[in-house]
C-alpha cells in the first residue's frame, strides 16, 4: 500500500499533529523520523485535547503502530512522562501500539543543561533555543557520544558506556562552563527513574516495518518543524538541529528503502515563527497582537507568544519544492474570519530588487515583504465542511494560494477538531 509522509512546509507549528490524526484513520503504522520534545503537536479528537511532543499522532487509533524511529532525540525523562501523561486521560500506551527503535539516540541528562548553559553564554545573541537538549543531543550523536536506546537492554554494557560519556562530558561541563558535574549516582537514578520504564518499548523497528512493507501494509511518516527549521535547507543557525524533511523520512524511520508515494505538505493560513531569526514577514503592533490572540499563537511547549505574519508566498513555496509536496492541507482558515483585508507576501524586494526566490540566510534580514491585499469574508467558516458552501471570498483566497505555491491544496482546515475539514 501506499507510504505518505506529512510535513510542515513553513516554520513549525503548521497543525502537523492534527493533520496525522485525521489521517492515520487509513495508514497501520506511524513513524516519527527525526526530532525531540522541543516542539509540540496539538490534537483534538474525540478523547480530549493533547500536546503531543515526542509520541507520534497515530497514537490515538486503534490498532495503528507508532513508532518513534533511529532519527528522533529520544529524550526517556520527557517521553516517559508524556506517556504517563496521555495514558491518564485514557489512551492505552503498550509495547503493541508504541516501539521505540533500538537504534535512537538517547538525549542524556546533561543534554538539557548544556543547552541552558549555552543559550545564557550567548546572552542577546542567543538562537531562541526551547533548552530541550536538542543541539547538544544532535552533536554529540554525530559525534558518536550517545547511547543507543537498545543498550539499555544491555545494562552492564550501559553503564561502563555511560562513565566514559560522562567523564567526557565533565570536562565541559566544569571547565567550559564551570558546572557542577555529573555523577554515577545522577546517572543511576535516572536509569531506574525513566530508562527501566521505556525499556519493555524498545525492539528491532527495522526489522518490523521491513516486514510491515512485505505484507503490504501502509506506513504515515510524521515530521516534527517544517522546512524552514530544517538543519540543511532552512534559515541556518535559526534552525533546529535535525533534518525536518520528507527526503529524511526514510532515513530517521529505520526504513532506508521506503518509497514515499504522498508528500503532504502542512501550510498555515498566515504565518507563525517561534524563537529567534529573521522572519520576514512579521507583523508588529495591534495588528500582530490581533491575529495572534485569534490563532491562539502560543507555543505549545513552552507557552510562548509566536511571532505572526500573513502568509508569506515566497517561504511556502521554497518549503514545498525542497520537500517535493504533493498535496497541500491549509489550516487555521477560519481564523482570518475576522480580517476586512487579507494581507499576503507575495515576493521579497532585497536592496531594491524584487524576487520571488526564497534567498540565502544571510539575506533574509535585508529583505523586506511585498503586500498585496485580498478580500476577506467576515463570517464564521468554522462549520463549513464542503468546498462550495464557503464564501467566495474564501475559496479566492485559498485558489490564489494555490496558484502561487505550484501545488495542489487538497484540505482546507477550519477548526481544530478531526472533522473539522473540507477535502478538495
Ligand atoms: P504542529 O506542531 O504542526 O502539529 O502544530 P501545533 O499543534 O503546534 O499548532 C497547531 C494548533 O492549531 C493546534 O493548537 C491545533 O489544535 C490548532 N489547529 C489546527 N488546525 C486548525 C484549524 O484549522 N483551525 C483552528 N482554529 N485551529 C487549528
Amino acid at each position: 500500500m501506499a507510504n505518505s509522509a506529512i510535513v510542515g512546509i513553513n516554520w513549525g507549528d503548521e497543525g502537523k499533529g492534527r493533520m496525522v490524526d485525521l489521517l492515520t484513520d487509513h495508514f497501520d503504522v506511524v513513524v516519527r523520523y527525526q526530532g525531540g520534545g522541543n516542539a509540540g503537536h496539538t490534537v483534538v479528537n474525540e478523547l480530549g485535547k493533547f500536546a503531543l511532543h515526542l509520541l507520534p499522532s497515530g497514537i490515538f487509533r486503534k490498532g495503528v503502530v507508532n513508532i518513534l524511529g533511529n532519527g528522533v532525540a529520544l529524550d526517556p525523562e520527557n517521553l516517559w512522562k508524556e506517556i504517563e501523561d496521555v495514558t491518564s486521560q485514557g489512551v492505552p500506551i503498550t509495547p503493541e501500539n508504541l516501539k521505540i527503535s533500538d537504534r535512537a539516540s538517547l538525549l542524556l541528562p546533561w543534554h538539557r543543561e548544556l543547552d541552558g548553559l549555552e543559550e545564557a553564554r550567548l546572552a542577546d545573541k542567543k538562537y531562541g533555543s526551547t533548552k530541550q537538549g536538542i543541539a547538544p543531543f544532535y552533536s554529540d550523536k554525530y559525534q558518536k557520544k550517545t547511547i543507543l536506546a537498545g543498550e539499555l537492554l544491555y545494562p552492564e554494557h550501559l553503564r561502563e558506556h555511560l562513565k566514559d560519556l560522562m567523564e567526557w562530558k565533565n570536562l565541559t561541563l566544569t571547565r567550559v562552563y564551570g558546572a557542577k558535574p555529573v555523577t554515577m549516582e545522577d546517572l543511576e537514578v535516572w536509569i531506574d527513574v525513566f530508562c527501566n520504564k521505556i525499556k519493555p518499548f524498545i525492539c528491532d523497528t527495522g526489522a518490523f516495518l521491513r516486514k510491515a512493507q512485505a505484507d503490504g501494509k501502509s506506513v504515515l511518516f510524521e515530521a516534527q518543524l517544517g522546512a524552514l527549521r530544517d538543519l540543511d535547507y532552512g534559515i541556518y543557525p535559526y534552525t533546529t538541529s535535525s533534518n525536518a524533511i520528507a527526503a529524511y523520512a526514510p532515513v530517521g524511520s529505520g526504513l532506508p528503502s521506503a518509497k514515499i508515494d504522498e508528500v503532504i505538505g502542512v501550510v498555515k493560513a498566515y504565518s507563525t515563527c517561534v524563537g529567534e531569526g529573521p522572519f520576514v514577514c512579521e507583523m508588529f503592533g495591534e495588528e500582530a497582537e490581533e491575529l495572534r490572540k485569534a490563532g491562539f499563537e502560543y507555543g505549545a511547549k513552552t507557552g510562548r507568544p509566536r511571532r505572526v505574519g500573513p502568509i508569506d508566498i515566497v517561504a511556502t513555496r521554497y518549503g514545498i519544492h525542497v520537500q517535493a509536496a504533493t498535496n497541500v492541507a491549509l489550516t487555521k482558515l477560519d481564523v482570518l474570519s475576522y480580517l476586512d483585508k487579507i494581507p499576503i507576501c507575495t515576493h521579497y524586494t532585497i536592496d531594491g530588487q524584487l524576487t520571488d526566490e526564497f534567498p540565502f540566510p544571510s539575506l533574509l534580514n535585508d529583505a523586506k515583504p511585498v503586500i498585496e491585499y485580498m478580500d476577506g469574508w467576515k463570517c464564521d467558516i468554522s462549520g463549513v465542511r464542503n468546498w462550495e458552501d464557503l464564501p467566495e471570498a474564501a475559496r479566492k483566497y485559498v485558489e490564489f494560494i494555490e496558484q502561487n505555491i505550484d501545488c495542489h491544496i487538497g484540505y482546507v482546515s477550519v477548526g481544530p477538531e478531526r472533522d473539522s475539514i473540507i477535502i478538495r
